[in-house]
C-alpha cells in the first residue's frame, strides 16, 4: 500500500516541480499510472503464487513447474517496471544509478549515494526517443 501512496506523492511532486512542457508532464503522469497498474498486476500474481503454494502444501502435492512459471510472470512484470521507470527518469532528466538505483541529477558524474560512475546517455531531445519507445509498446496504447 505504501508503495502506491509513494508513487502518487511523487507524481504530484513531479507535476509541481517539473515546470516543463505539458506534454512531458502528461507523459510522466501516464507512465506513473502504468507503474501503478503493473504494481497491481505483480501483487495479484504474488497472491496467485501464495495460494498455489498453499494449495500444494495442503494437498501434499508439489508442482515446481507451476511455481516456476508464476515466478517467471513476476520477473517479466518487474522487468517491465524497470523499463517504465527508466522512461520516467529520462523524461525527468534524472540519472538512475545502475548500482544502487538512486536518482541523481543529470549533471552528476558520480552517484551521490554510492559513488558509482553514472552514464550520462541522455539524447538532446528525449521526446523523440520516448515516442519511438512507446510506439513499440502496444499494450499501453489506447
Ligand atoms: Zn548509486
Amino acid at each position: 500500500m505504501a508503495v502506491f501512496e509513494d508513487i502518487l506523492e511523487k507524481a504530484k511532486e513531479i507535476t509541481y516541480t517539473a515546470g516543463k512542457k505539458t506534454g512531458e508532464i502528461y507523459e510522466v503522469s501516464k507512465l506513473k499510472w502504468q507503474v501503478m497498474q503493473v504494481n497491481n498486476e505483480v501483487k495479484a500474481i504474488y497472491e496467485k503464487l501464495g495460494s498455489s503454494v498453499y494449495g500444494m502444501v495442503k494437498a501434499d502435492y508439489e508442482n515446481p513447474d507451476l511455481v516456476a512459471s508464476i515466478v517467471k510472470e513476476i520477473d517479466i512484470l518487474l522487468e517491465k517496471l524497470n523499463i517504465i521507470n527508466e522512461k520516467i527518469a529520462k523524461l525527468q532528466k534524472i540519472n538512475l544509478c545502475n548500482q544502487c538505483g538512486s536518482k541523481n541529477p543529470v549533471d552528476y558524474a558520480y552517484c551521490f549515494k554510492c559513488g558509482t560512475k553514472l552514464q550520462n546517455d541522455f539524447p538532446g531531445d528525449g521526446e523523440q526517443e520516448f515516442a519511438y519507445e512507446t510506439s513499440a509498446d502496444e499494450e499501453t496504447s489506447e
